[in-house]
């Protein structure tokens, strides 16, 4: 089998951490200048995402991981197998932080900066917006500073790149994560591993992990009920007029929205324990 992965970039450690726990032994001394390596019934390239996509396509490699903003913009969707759960970012519209523009709605005859100029084309042409596309391959985030466009159509993940550059966000317009791609005709030993991709999938969404705080009672309705939403076996007990002790078991996968909103209501003492939901 031959597996084509990202060679330096924001999808090379975690797309070798998922192909190593579903089995993929990696030599210890993984150089970074080394574009292929080779096990005995495995062969690995190491290149720049934007080509993986045409070398799955053209049977050189039988699996690629790549960012589904790549494949769609190169209109190569059909290759796409499983959603990997790791990558996630937004192709977003961001504008100067004084502009007064507040959505794509705005843009109709403004300059759009964007290496997405396939998906932009298609979202403006779908919305009956009519722009101009500047199509730039890096550094996308300085166009509107040189005055070389009114927006930008860019990947964000935080936002700290948007913000440094005096940028801010205003709509989004394609969700994206790491996908695993596949030649139309993969082999056996690539349908075993989407089969461990998925089972790897499974026990780590259905992992739960334990919180117990101190919730204060003036809030105490509105965190129960956000919790019910996704959460299993909430027990509380009161413990004083102002504050009632919570212990509720939650899937790890939205951990941290659950700590943003708890956080957003005050609550304290907080601990967090990993939890093996064996019956
Ligand atoms: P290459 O040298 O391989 O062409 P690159 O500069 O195009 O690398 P990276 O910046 O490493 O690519 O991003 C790889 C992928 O990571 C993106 O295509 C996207 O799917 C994902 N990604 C996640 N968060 C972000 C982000 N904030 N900005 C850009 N890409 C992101
Ligand atoms: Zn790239």
């Amino acid at each position: 089998m031959k597996i084509a992965l990202q060679k330096k970039g924001r999808l090379h450690e975690e797309s070798i951490n998922l192909l190593k726990a579903c089995g993929i032994n990696f030599p210890l001394d993984l150089s970074k200048d080394k574009l292929k390596i080779s096990t005995y019934n495995l062969d690995i390239f190491f290149l720049r995402d934007d080509d993986i996509p045409s070398y799955i396509q053209e049977g050189v490699a039988d699996i690629g991981i790549v960012g589904k903003n790549v494949v769609f913009e190169q209109e190569k969707s059909f290759l796409i197998k499983k959603h990997l759960g790791f990558g996630y970012c937004r192709l977003s519209f961001a504008v100067p932080k004084e502009s007064l523009y507040k959505s794509s709605k705005d843009f109709s005859g403004k300059c759009i900066a964007t290496s997405y100029p396939n998906i932009l084309f298609k979202f403006l042409k779908e919305q009956n917006i009519c722009s101009y596309i500047h199509k730039i391959s890096g550094s996308v985030e300085i166009a509107p500073n040189i005055g070389v466009a009114d927006a930008i159509c860019d990947l964000v993940s935080s936002g700290s790149t948007l913000d440094s550059n005096d940028l801010k966000e205003i709509e989004t317009i394609f969700s994206s994560e790491a996908v695993l791609i596949c030649h139309p005709k993969s082999s056996r030993l690539a349908k075993k591993l989407i089969f461990r991709l998925q089972a790897f999938k499974r026990a780590r969404d259905n992992k739960y992990l334990l919180l117990l705080f101190n919730a204060p009672n003036k809030k105490l309705e509105k965190i129960i009920s956000f919790l019910h939403k996704s959460c299993k076996r909430l027990h509380r007990i009161p413990k004083a007029a102002l504050w009632t002790y919570i212990q509720v078991i939650v899937p790890a996968f939205i951990i941290w929205n659950i700590l943003d909103e708890l956080k957003r209501n005050s609550v304290k003492d907080l601990v967090v324990l990993e939890k093996m939901r064996v019956f």
